[in-house]
């Protein structure tokens, strides 16, 4: 139900009820059935959200004409009243321990259902570059999300448009749609009529997918850096295919002599002292053999005599087919520095040279061994003209001048072999001649 007066008559007649009724079937679609028998929208000075009831501003002009971004921001602001309904009013978390876990999930949910209102919503928290400009802030002038409500300077950008970001990112780049919005439900559903706190979002989103999203948490929640990945370097190579394959080599080696660790160590001493111990081979002596006895001195080896080994080499020729694959090949390894400090996916957008493009998206977890430099090497069968990093801008790059490559060096030339399953010792082996076989 929707409540005005005459001077809102050409907005609210047309939109309040139907915005009502949309967020309504729009939240409990990512929710739970709305479970209330009524949800009410009331024309007032500004928005205020209660349970079933909200106030949300937005009057025409006097001749009953109003601006797109008067229209734009009452249906906001009544999808955002309303669905407070379910974040906190239902999903009770503490709004003034923590702010943006209602005011943040509601901008995300309002955002979700703005987008579901009409696809040209000009849409203002929740798309990927909306925070952009806060994120580029220095470093005093930001604080975690994972902020006390009192304590926060930049209320709107930290405790509404930062949270609804991030999961959209989560939804969009990270988790994929069907994962996230099961494990969001998910969520809404165990604490309905509950008291949430932030580790129970975090712990359902992971336990109900399955995924292990801790890094994400800490970037985007508990830390203030924002996303610049900068892709630094690419190496861009061809098979050479002509090469002559590479000779085996002679070595020099001398038998070895026992093995002995460096020096007597306290163990071995007190084995030995403590009368009360019997070591195994020489209570049976039939686990004897050579070593324990070339150990002791009691095999006599030239240990002073040198023998050349021929060491095989470890590749082969390629096949016919083979060689094909690989003169149609292009080998890019491209570098990436983590430049802002919060890991992402990498998301490359590769324009071939024949003018058509195709993207490889990356998982964050590239960065888990390092998190400020990776490379990754990729095999193409076009070549490659120019490449673009995060060319939908869904991650909120803060520099996107470091994103591109256009002038893709010439190629260098690398050996081409296939790599001999049977070269060298097999089943850990011996090289050469072993002590056993000097000894005849
Ligand atoms: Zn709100």
């Amino acid at each position: 139900m929707s409540f005005y007066g005459k001077e809102a008559y050409a907005l609210y007649r047309k939109f309040s009820t139907r915005a009502v009724a949309h967020t309504i079937k729009t939240y409990s679609d990512f929710t739970f059935p709305y479970p209330y028998p009524v949800a009410q929208s009331v024309e007032a000075a500004n928005g205020m959200e209660y349970p079933m009831i909200c106030f949300n501003y937005g009057r025409t002009d006097k001749d009953g004409t109003y601006s797109e971004s008067t229209k734009n921001g009452m249906l906001g602001v009544v999808i955002h009243e309303v669905g407070h309904n379910f974040f906190p009013m239902i999903v009770n978390s503490d709004e003034r321990q923590w702010t943006w876990m209602d005011e943040g999930l509601n901008s995300f949910v309002e955002y979700l259902t703005e987008e579901l209102w009409d696809n040209k919503f000009p849409t203002k928290k929740g798309w990927a570059g909306a925070i952009v400009d806060y994120m580029k802030l220095p470093k005093d002038q930001l604080e975690p999300v994972m902020s006390n409500s009192e304590n926060i300077i930049g209320f709107g950008p930290n405790a509404y448009t930062k949270p609804a970001t991030a999961l959209n990112i989560l939804r969009e780049t990270v988790m994929g749609r069907e994962l996230f919005d099961f494990a969001f439900k998910e969520y809404a559903r165990r604490w309905a009529f509950k008291h949430p706190t932030p580790a129970d979002l975090f712990r359902t989103m992971e336990d109900a997918s399955g995924e292990d999203l801790d890094w994400f948490w800490r970037g985007w929640f508990y830390g203030i850096q924002p996303v610049d990945i900068s892709l630094d370097t690419v190496k861009y190579a061809k098979a050479d295919l002509n090469s002559e394959l590479p000779k085996g080599r002679l070595i020099e080696r001398k038998v070895d002599a026992p093995a002995q660790n460096p020096y007597d160590d306290i163990s071995k001493i007190r084995n030995r002292e403590d009368k009360s111990i019997k070591f195994y081979t020489d209570l049976d002596t039939d686990a004897r053999d050579f070593y324990w006895r070339y150990a002791r001195g009691m095999e006599k080896v030239d240990t002073s005599e040198s023998f050349t080994i021929d060491v095989p080499m470890s590749v082969t020729a390629l096949t016919p087919e083979a060689k094909e694959k690989f003169a149609n090949s292009y080998f890019y390894e491209l570098s990436f520095s983590n430049k802002g400090g919060l890991v992402m996916p990498i998301i490359i957008e590769w324009t071939y040279k024949d003018g058509s493009k195709e993207i490889d998206r990356i998982p964050a977890q590239i960065w888990r061994y390092d998190e400020t430099e990776v490379k990754k090497f990729f095999v193409k069968n076009k070549e490659v003209s120019s490449i673009q990093l995060d060319p939908l801008q869904e991650t909120a790059d803060i520099d996107v001048t470091n994103n591109t490559w256009g002038k893709m060096p010439a190629p260098t030339r690398f050996k081409a072999f296939s790599q001999k399953t049977d070269a060298g010792p097999r089943r850990g082996q011996s090289v050469g001649r072993n002590p056993m076989q000097a000894a005849k």
